[in-house]
């Protein structure tokens, strides 16, 4: 690729799906692009995600009838925010993301279709809607991007059917609610990958990308289509300022290409879309709360380390919610070069979350972020003794169900589990006492603990945490398990446990925006030629996860919005 131009009207530092939105409309702007990476790879945390966004009011729902409206989103936002951030920033939102989808839909490679039955995720709050703001990626054809898809960031096995096989959210979602005809449709997504002859002869990967990496890959073949060079290996170190620190001007950045530092020209804009500071530990430990490792953070190792938080504080920038995360409990696999995130399993019946007491402190069915932030509470409340936390299940739970890298027994019996991983990944016992031992949790607590869930289970009302009580929480119960999809008995031996870490999918604090994605100082005056997007940019959603999406949809809208503003010139 040639490298030798140095100057351009946008430089994007970045490649995860905001970044290459931001990308993408900046070139439909007629404004000349430079995307940069510092990793070989392009995508990002984007590429390995699911890939859903939560778009508010979209014309996807719409087109399946269903309704949506600006101010019951607005009443939503409002009540999940709390007062948190700027109104102005989530009247931008509102406005800016069907209008970012839609145009995608119209003028790139990105195709969605509406997750219509993923419920937002605070059902109890006002301008809930039990679905359809939320979307999922259509599968996409990687034979569009050439030799381009050896650069692509691989997506985890965890995401892909049988560790190789590429399927949307909504197809997940029924094989994992065993809804009506799933057998069907893993057998219809498995044959359409054996009968790929011609794709088969040259990989054992599916020809189709889903999730993250079909929505990166859409929007990677979509800068190709518009000549926008991406450089991999580019590392951004420091922004350019024409005019010192007070109403200075950003101009440009300096990159290292190998060790050769180089300054590029940015004649308008620099955005910063270049993730949080998940991957630093000496940030993490600054900001965070305790414990906290960079190593149960479900993001890809080494690619976001928080430059472009630094250098915008160096700038002057005032920075938001850099103590949160979008928090997600973790399981480290063996030989894995990240831990995976448990976002769907805590929910399935059979399987509950104790601390070091045997005690439950949470509903295992809550929205990820929720359930982590419940992790260090009750962390803090007991001396210490919620991370790791345990989920406990019994062998019919691990007969018909996954956990973690666990695929149900059904599929995969433990005599064809790795045998490294008893014991690492998974504990096992004949009594559920044998098994307390094991992973030193009190026994007589866990006892106490396992014999109200079975009460419970009998009742289907969970009198501690209401878990299965609201359509968010049933999403991923079983449908078939009465009275409540969320619970059932843990009874039969032999009993498992596996440890669960307060992981995180990325960091949700970074530096401070106004409704243009412009970077502000304390006193709210934008730097001129700086914005950021993503999780570069303290989240438009405040402490909140309103929905499934809720971290990639406000990156990609705020790449849109960024873009325009950038080409109106103001
Ligand atoms: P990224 O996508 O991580 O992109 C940042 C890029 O910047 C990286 O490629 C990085 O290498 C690069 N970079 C960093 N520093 C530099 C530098 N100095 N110079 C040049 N480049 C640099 N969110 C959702 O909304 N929906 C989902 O379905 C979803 N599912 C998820 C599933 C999993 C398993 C995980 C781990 C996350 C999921 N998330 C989801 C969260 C979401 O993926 C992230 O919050 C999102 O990708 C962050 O986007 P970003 O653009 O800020 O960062």
């Amino acid at each position: 690729q040639d490298q030798s131009q140095t100057a351009f009207d946008v430089i994007v530092v970045g490649s995860g799906a905001g970044a290459m939105t931001a990308a993408v409309t900046a070139a439909d702007q007629g404004l000349s692009v430079l995307v940069v990476e510092k990793s070989d790879k392009f995508g990002g945390t984007s590429a390995i995600s699911g890939g859903g966004i939560w778009i508010p009011n979209n014309h996807y729902f719409k087109r399946i009838g269903g309704r949506d409206s600006h101010d019951q989103a607005l009443t939503y936002l409002r009540a999940a925010t709390a007062g948190r951030v700027d109104e102005r920033r989530l009247l931008a939102y509102l406005e800016h993301a069907p209008k970012m989808i839609h145009y995608l839909e119209k003028k790139s490679r990105v195709r969605y279709a509406v997750a219509h039955k993923y419920p937002d995720y605070y059902q109890h709050l006002p301008g809930a809607l039990p679905g359809g703001r939320s979307l999922d990626p259509e599968l996409f054809d990687t034979s569009l991007l050439g030799d381009e898809l050896n650069n692509l960031r691989s997506p985890s096995p965890s995401t892909l059917l049988m560790g190789r096989i590429a399927w949307t959210a909504r197809d997940a979602h029924k094989a994992m609610a065993r809804e009506r005809g799933w057998r069907f449709k893993i057998m219809g997504l498995m044959l359409r990958y054996q009968l790929d002859l011609r794709w088969r002869r040259k990989t054992r990967m599916d020809r189709r990308a889903g999730l993250g990496s079909a929505l990166v890959c859409a929007l990677r073949r979509s800068l190709m289509d518009r000549k926008v060079p991406l450089w991999l290996k580019t590392d951004f170190q420091e922004l350019v300022l024409e005019g010192g620190r007070e109403g200075g001007k950003v101009s440009g950045i300096v990159v290292d290409q190998g060790g050769v530092r180089r300054t590029l020209t940015a004649r308008k804009a620099v955005i910063f879309g270049a993730g949080g500071f998940e991957q630093n530990q000496q940030l993490r430990e600054k900001y965070l709360p305790g414990p906290t490792r960079a190593g149960w953070s479900a993001t890809p190792p080494g690619c976001n380390t928080g430059a472009a938080l630094l250098a915008g504080q160096a700038a002057g920038a005032a920075t938001d919610l850099l103590e949160w995360c979008w928090w997600a409990p973790t399981i480290a696999v063996p030989k894995e070069e990240k831990p995976r995130g448990v976002f769907a399993e805590r929910a399935f019946p059979g399987a509950i979350v104790v601390n070091g007491l045997g005690r439950r402190f949470v509903n295992e069915a809550a929205p990820y972020l929720e359930f982590v932030d419940s992790m260090y509470k009750d962390n803090a409340a007991t001396g210490g003794r919620s991370i790791p936390a345990w989920v406990i299940f019994d062998a019919h739970f691990r007969f018909n169900y996954a956990m973690g890298p666990l695929m149900p027994g059904q599929v995969m019996p433990d005599s064809r589990l790795r045998k490294e991983w008893l014991g690492s990944v998974y504990w096992k016992a004949d009594s559920l006492a044998g098994l307390a031992e094991q992973i030193g949790v009190d026994a007589a607590g866990l006892a106490a603990t396992v014999d109200s869930m079975n009460d419970y289970a009998r009742t289907g009302i969970d009198a501690d945490f209401a878990r299965g009580g609201n359509a968010f929480d049933r999403y991923y119960g079983d449908v078939n398990v009465k009275p409540n999809p969320c619970l059932a008995p843990i009874a039969k031996g032999p009993f498992y446990a596996m440890r669960l870490d307060a992981g995180d999918i990325g960091t949700k604090g970074g530096l401070l925006t106004n409704a243009d994605a412009q970077v502000i100082r304390a006193d709210g005056s934008p730097i001129p030629g700086l914005y950021a997007i993503g999780n570069t940019s303290a989240s438009v959603m405040g402490t909140a996860y309103p929905g499934a999406g809720g971290t990639l949809g406000p990156a990609m809208t705020f790449g849109y919005i960024a873009a325009h503003h950038i080409a109106r010139g103001a």
